[in-house]
This record gives C-alpha cells, sequence and structure tokens, in this order.
C-alpha cells in the first residue's frame, strides 16, 4: 500500500514565462529531498499571453506530476488561486507564487509542523517590507489597521497567501462559493489553527508585479467591503449626527432671531455647508452602491472563472 502522503502545490500564474523554470527546478528540488512525499504541481494559467502556457504544457509532457489548468481569459488571481485548489487532490495543499517571493524552501517546514497535528495550516508573513515603495507600504499598514478594527475576521498584516493547509481546511474554503472573493479574508473566515512564520521579504526573480497602485486600492476596497458592513453604518451614523446638527442650529437661528433680532446674513457660508452636506450624501451613497454592485454580481450567480484546457479533471 502507498503510505506517502501526498502535497500540491497550486501556482496562480499569469505571464511568468520567465519565472516559471525557476520556480519548477526549485520546488522539483525540495520534492526530492523527501522521498516519502509525493509532491503534484496544479499550475493555473490565468490567460497569460507570453508562452506561459505552452511552457506548462512542455512540463506536464515531461513531468507526470505536473497538471495544467488553462483559463479562458485573466480572471484574476483570486479566482486562479480557486481553480488551483479545485483541481488540487493532495492530502495537504499549498498556495504559492510562481515568482519565488514564497521562498519554497519553507514548503518542507511548513509540512513539519503540520505532521505534529497541533494545526490545520502554516502561512508566511512577511516580517518586513523591504523593497516595497513606500506609499504602497503605508496604505497597506493602513488597510490592515483599518480591517483590524471593522472586520471580526482575522486578517493579519504581512500575510502572503503562501501557506499550506490540510485538506480539511482545502475543503472548508472550497465550500464557500462566493463570486467575489477576498482569499486573504476566507482564509482567516474558515477558522482553523493557523500558525505564522516570518520570513524576509525577497524580490520577484524575473517579471514583473501585476499589481499597480490602482489595482490594489480597488483589491483593498473589494477586502472591506467583502468581509465587514462597518461602513454601511457608519453612513447612517453619519447621517443621524447631521440631521442633529441642523436640528440643533435651527434652534439656535430661531432663538437668535427672537431674543436679538438678527437677520440670517452669510450666504457664502451657507454654500459652503451645502457643498458638504452634498459631498456626504454622494459619499455615502458610493458606500451603498459599492454594496449593491458586489450583490448584484453574487446574485447573477456566474462562474468564478472558465477553465479552456486541462490534462486533468477537476477533483471537484
Ligand atoms: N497572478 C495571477 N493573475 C493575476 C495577477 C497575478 O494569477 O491577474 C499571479 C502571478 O502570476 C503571481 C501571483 O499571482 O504568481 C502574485 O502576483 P505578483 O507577484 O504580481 O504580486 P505581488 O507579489 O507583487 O503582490
Ligand atoms: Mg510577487
Amino acid at each position: 500500500m502507498d503510505t506517502c502522503e501526498r502535497i500540491s502545490v497550486v501556482v496562480p500564474c499569469y505571464n511568468e514565462r520567465q519565472a516559471l523554470p525557476c520556480f519548477y527546478e526549485a520546488v522539483r528540488r525540495i520534492a526530492q529531498e523527501r522521498k516519502c512525499l509525493k509532491f503534484e504541481f496544479i499550475l493555473v494559467n490565468d490567460g497569460s499571453d507570453d508562452g506561459t502556457e505552452q511552457y506548462m504544457k512542455e512540463l506536464a509532457a515531461e513531468d507526470e506530476r505536473v497538471c495544467y489548468v488553462s483559463l479562458s481569459r485573466n480572471f484574476g488571481k483570486e479566482a486562479a488561486m480557486l481553480a488551483g485548489l479545485k483541481y488540487a487532490s493532495g492530502d495537504y495543499v499549498a498556495v504559492m507564487d510562481a515568482d519565488m517571493q514564497d521562498p519554497p524552501e519553507l514548503l518542507l517546514s511548513m509540512y513539519d509542523e503540520l505532521c505534529h497535528g497541533e494545526h490545520d495550516c502554516v502561512a508566511a508573513c512577511r516580517g518586513d517590507r523591504n523593497g516595497e515603495p513606500m506609499l504602497r507600504s503605508l496604505f497597506a499598514r493602513m488597510f490592515y489597521r483599518i480591517m483590524g478594527r471593522i472586520s471580526d475576521t482575522d486578517i493579519v498584516d504581512g500575510a502572503r497567501d503562501f501557506r499550506l493547509m490540510t485538506r480539511k481546511m482545502t475543503d472548508s474554503i472550497l465550500e464557500l462559493g462566493e463570486y467575489n472573493r477576498f482569499t486573504k479574508g476566507i482564509f482567516g473566515w474558515v477558522g482553523f489553527e493557523t500558525k505564522w512564520i516570518s520570513y524576509e521579504n525577497r524580490e520577484r526573480v524575473a517579471g514583473e508585479t501585476k499589481w499597480s497602485f490602482f489595482k490594489l486600492f480597488k483589491y483593498s476596497l473589494d477586502g472591506i467591503v467583502n468581509f465587514s458592513t462597518v461602513p454601511l453604518r457608519v453612513a447612517s451614523f453619519m447621517g443621524m449626527v447631521f440631521c442633529m446638527v441642523s436640528f440643533l442650529s435651527v434652534i439656535f437661528i430661531v432663538i437668535r432671531r427672537l431674543i436679538f433680532g438678527d437677520p440670517v446674513a452669510g450666504w457664502a457660508s451657507l454654500i459652503c455647508v451645502m457643498f458638504f452636506i452634498g459631498g456626504i450624501q454622494l459619499f455615502c451613497m458610493g458606500i451603498f452602491g459599492k454594496y449593491l454592485a458586489c450583490t448584484y454580481l453574487e446574485t447573477k450567480g456566474r462562474p468564478v472563472y472558465i477553465v479552456k484546457e486541462s490534462n486533468r479533471t477537476s477533483s471537484r
């Protein structure tokens, strides 16, 4: 009987033709170190146009442990990760980036940690943000601080998507069928015992990051909308505060008119107040709109991704 434990390594790839060979070689070497472990590679091609798909096919032809899943277009990293998790059949499932920013050598120590049986997941977080632009770093910190306050879900600062999970945790993640996926939140939401290991930030080995500042900004807004309803409450709270202020102002003006006989002067300040309140109203409508848009996309029930081609059938 085969008693080897199986590890599936899920790798979302978008235009990673340059980085992928390096990554594959590194993980292959790690896999050789432990003969008692069976590795499988789930390479998800997220609509790349730089020959990544062709390279995946070549790898799959050479190495039977390689499974490639090609999506019909670029659906984004979240969708690519979900597709990979669905194809993974291992007892343990790892999620890793293709650019070597997630050190492959950590995989084995993660596995050893899981073997003790105390944890269901070992996840990596960056100990520092060296090499990251200052503005990006500042906003990222701010995002995690706000998230920590307004969401019940544990979202750790500096957490990567890089982690090794048990089959039980992977299955729980797959049970969440939402369309708007914010995986960092989903990992925390499903619970289970997670052990964090910290490592030094690394530069990507080749190619360039797919995340512009605005993409990250949008991503963080999605995170907030998906894992907190506090902004909605803030909107109604602001509404209440403005009602109170206007009520008190009316009383103040009426009393001043009756006692001192002052006519109300100053249309300039009036216009400023009107603009201010108009701005707040539009801002609140924006918040409602964001939640409504998410609900709209959810109710359409569209698939999160579409598979164009693969050398295997999905395990679910
Ligand atoms: N990625 C993806 N689809 C996308 C964007 C990124 O599959 O639309 C993959 C990318 O190929 C990489 C991982 O997600 O393996 C992380 O991307 P990147 O290195 O650009 O992000 P960063 O490390 O800069 O946060
Ligand atoms: Mg990267």
